[in-house]
C-alpha cells in the first residue's frame, strides 16, 4: 500500500460504500494510519491508497501516539451543512501544495465505526474542514475542484508538475497506464455480499 499522488485515476474515483467491516478491513485502515503518520498527515481517505471504498481516517494531531485522536469514518454522509468558511489545505496526493479552500462552517456527519457502530458527530473549524475534503475524496472531488479559479490557476504549473512526474511514471513502468489502474479499481470495489 502507498499514498498515490495526482493524477493518478484512484483520486478521480467515486466509491463504493462498504459492505462487511471485518479484520481484513481493519489492517486496512491500521496500515492507512501508519502511511498518514509517516506522510504527517491529518487525513487519509481510501481513493488515496487506491482503494475504492467509502472509508477515510483522521487524527487532528497528526501525532501517533495520542490513539484517542484517531477516528475511523466508515461509509460517511454528511447531512448538514451550515455557513461558510475559507482556510488553507493541503493534501497527502499533492505533497508541498497548499491553497485556500471555501467550506462549510460547520457540519453534521453520520458514519460507521471499526466495529460497525454508527456514530454522529457536529464539528466545525479544522475538524469540519478534513472531514469535508476527505468525503470529497471519496467522491474523486479533489481540494483544487473547490479553489477559487485565480487561486486555482496560480496553482497550475505545480499541478501540472505532478502530472509530468505521474505520466513519466508510468512511461517507465513504475505505474500502470491509467487504463490498467481504471480496471484495478472496478476489481477492488466492494461486492454486495451474497445471500
Ligand atoms: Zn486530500
Amino acid at each position: 500500500m502507498e499514498i498515490v499522488l495526482y493524477p493518478h485515476p484512484a483520486l478521480r474515483w467515486k466509491s463504493k460504500p462498504i459492505q462487511e467491516i471485518n479484520d481484513e478491513l481493519r489492517k486496512v485502515i491500521a496500515e492507512m494510519f501508519e502511511l498518514m503518520y509517516s506522510a504527517k498527515g491529518i487525513g487519509l481517505a481510501a481513493n488515496q491508497v487506491g482503494l475504492p471504498y467509502r472509508l477515510f481516517i483522521l487524527n487532528l494531531s497528526a501525532d501517533p501516539d495520542l490513539k484517542d485522536e484517531e477516528i475511523v469514518f466508515i461509509n460517511p454522509e454528511i447531512f448538514k451543512r451550515k455557513g461558510t468558511t475559507e482556510g488553507e489545505e493541503g493534501c497527502l496526493s499533492f505533497p508541498g501544495m497548499y491553497g485556500q479552500v471555501k467550506r462549510a462552517a460547520k457540519i453534521e456527519i453520520e458514519a460507521f465505526d471499526t466495529s460497525g457502530e454508527c456514530f454522529e458527530y457536529s464539528l466545525d473549524e479544522l475538524a469540519a474542514r478534513a472531514v469535508q475534503h476527505e468525503c470529497d475524496h471519496l467522491d474523486g472531488v479533489l481540494f483544487i475542484d473547490r479553489m477559487a479559479e485565480l487561486a486555482r490557476r496560480e496553482l497550475d504549473p505545480v499541478i501540472g508538475d505532478f502530472d509530468t512526474q505521474f505520466r513519466r511514471w508510468q512511461s517507465e513502468g513504475r505505474f500502470a497506464s491509467d487504463e490498467i489502474l481504471k480496471q484495478e479499481m472496478i476489481n477492488l470495489e466492494p461486492k454486495p455480499r451474497a445471500t
